[in-house]
């Protein structure tokens, strides 16, 4: 139920339930008042059984004052008979009345309740109105008799010998009046106690519903500004403020989301930085260890200090190479080196590509197979980035090659919106716990092999910045033993046309 639904239902039981307090309350002082419950509803004239006792209540003796005012015009003769007045009289007693008949100035009937001669006196002669005048006929008149008052109605007609006879229904409203008087102060207590109830309870039933989960998120805050993100906001409703804890922990989500990466950056931050000055120690240590060595006449022929100047010459060779690669490496990351796009023909480019590294790799007794399985096909690629990433991914193949007939495979996948170059070996192949980590940078398997061959692990983070650049992806499989495939996407630059071939590049 939503805050704005709870406060309209409470508003109105507001006003509702003290009403009905309010009753129950006077009730309970009539029933005080009156002793028992019988005669308090006597009093009310409200009749347990009989529905609309409300409208009993207010017009209780109008229906007798009605029926003798019938009696009167079609039966008048009835009215001289003393049972039949009797019977009336008692009906009327039950209602808190009684009846006087009244002829000339001749008592006909009087009602045992009100035979003091005082309240006979007190009554008025023949109505002031016209006789037989029924406009006045519910109006209600008092007199005051030793401190009691009465009310009556009175109907004057004319009998048949042309006497005025009258018709009186007394009642005794003193008692209402001193009830009233007597409880005045109660009832007006117990009013604003009824509001005080109903006000009171409903304020702290909303309230409450408002207030407890104003508390979580309070509670939260505090959290969060002591650094705490490790707890969950449950909504407790599915109101306004349901909604609103919801979103606050959304918020709180995405804030230890961003810390998360924050914190992972820093972590990346430092190793990178304990990762280089590593990288650059090592070979510093060699090369001053060998300038040593010559300072203090260890290489002390002319063949040993040319081998330790070509170990020192290799070494600076080493470092002068991650360096570069370090600085390639932290502009790719910075998105500070430029890409030249263009099209290119790929099946070519691979051609030339394999062509330049053939040589090189047959004198590693490595073989080279390369399966144009598709027709000439136009990729978007900066040509000089594209080398360097094949170059990357050739030189581990090399690098880690344990076979002595070595392979390398190339192969094209046409894909409707891309191609996919795969290059495979044969070499020792990756763990498969390694494999995720190979794009890392400085992920080395085997941190002792490679200081030997000489790798960074820079090589395929490089590769990965690169291709990253031409919105493409790379990625690699491998089994320990049978060899390694990396595989990456280019996207083409034309669409296919209907005779199969492609649109020529006017670059190309
Ligand atoms: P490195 O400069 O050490 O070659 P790379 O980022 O190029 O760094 O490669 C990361 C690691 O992945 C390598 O150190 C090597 O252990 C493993 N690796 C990459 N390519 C191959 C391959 N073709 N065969 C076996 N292992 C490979």
């Amino acid at each position: 139920m939503s805050i704005r639904v709870k406060l309209l239902l409470s508003y109105i039981v507001m006003l509702i339930l003290p009403v009905f307090l309010f009753l129950i309350a006077i009730l309970m002082m009539g029933f005080a008042f009156f002793g028992d419950i019988k005669n308090t509803t006597r009093f009310y004239n409200i009749d347990l059984k009989e529905p609309h006792t409300i409208t009993r209540l207010i017009y209780a003796d109008d229906i007798f004052f009605t029926e003798l005012k019938d009696v009167a015009k079609y039966a008048p003769q009835k009215l001289e008979d003393p049972r039949f007045l009797r019977g009336m009289d008692r009906e009327l007693n039950k209602v808190q009345s009684g009846l006087i008949i009244r002829q000339g100035r001749q008592l006909v009937y009087t009602s045992p309740f009100f035979r003091d001669p005082a309240i006979i006196h007190a009554l008025p002669p023949v109505f002031q109105k016209k006789v037989n005048d029924e406009e006045d006929e519910h109006e209600h008149h008092e007199i005051r008799v030793h401190h009691h008052w009465y009310s009556y109605k009175q109907y004057d007609f004319f009998t048949q010998d042309h006497q005025v006879m009258t018709i009186f229904i007394l009642r005794d409203v003193s008692t209402l009046t001193h009830l009233a008087r007597k409880f005045f102060r109660t009832i007006i207590i117990t009013l604003f106690l009824a509001l005080a109830v109903t006000n009171g309870l409903l304020t702290y039933l909303v309230s409450r519903s408002i207030l407890k989960p104003l508390n979580v998120l309070k509670h939260a805050t505090e959290q969060i500004k002591e650094e705490n993100l490790d707890f969950r906001i449950v909504p407790t409703s599915k109101d306004e403020l349901g909604e609103l804890s919801l979103a606050f922990e959304e918020m709180r989500q995405k804030l230890k989301e961003s810390i998360d990466l924050q914190l992972q950056y820093e972590e990346n931050r430092k190793e990178l930085i304990s990762n280089i000055s590593h990288d650059l120690k090592t070979p510093l240590t060699a090369i001053k260890g060998y300038v040593e060595g010559i300072r203090d006449g260890v290489a002390d022929t002319p063949e040993k200090i040319e081998k330790y100047l070509s170990i020192i010459a290799k070494k600076a060779e080493d470092m002068d190479q991650l360096i570069d690669e370090l600085f390639l490496f932290s502009k790719l990351d910075l998105k500070k080196l430029p890409f030249f796009f263009e099209h290119v023909e790929i099946v070519k480019y691979l051609d030339e590509c394999i062509e330049e590294v053939k040589f090189d790799l047959e004198k590693h007794g490595i073989s080279i197979k390369w399966a144009r399985k598709i027709a000439p096909t136009i990729v978007i690629a900066d040509r000089e980035k594209l080398k360097r990433v094949i170059m990357n991914i050739i030189g581990n193949s090399v690098k880690f090659m344990n076979k002595t007939k070595g392979e390398i495979g190339f192969s094209l996948i046409d894909k409707p919106e891309k191609v996919v170059i795969q290059i495979t070996d044969n070499g020792p192949g990756i763990d498969p716990e390694a494999l995720p980590f190979i794009f890392d940078r400085f992920y080395r398997i085997d941190k002792s092999r490679n200081s030997l061959t000489g790798g960074s692990g820079l090589g395929l983070a490089i590769a990965k910045q690169i291709i990253e650049e031409h919105k493409g992806e790379i990625w690699a499989k491998s089994e320990l033993n049978k060899g390694t495939t990396i595989s990456f996407t280019l996207q083409k630059a034309s669409k296919r046309t209907k005779g199969g071939s492609f649109e020529k590049d006017p670059d190309h």
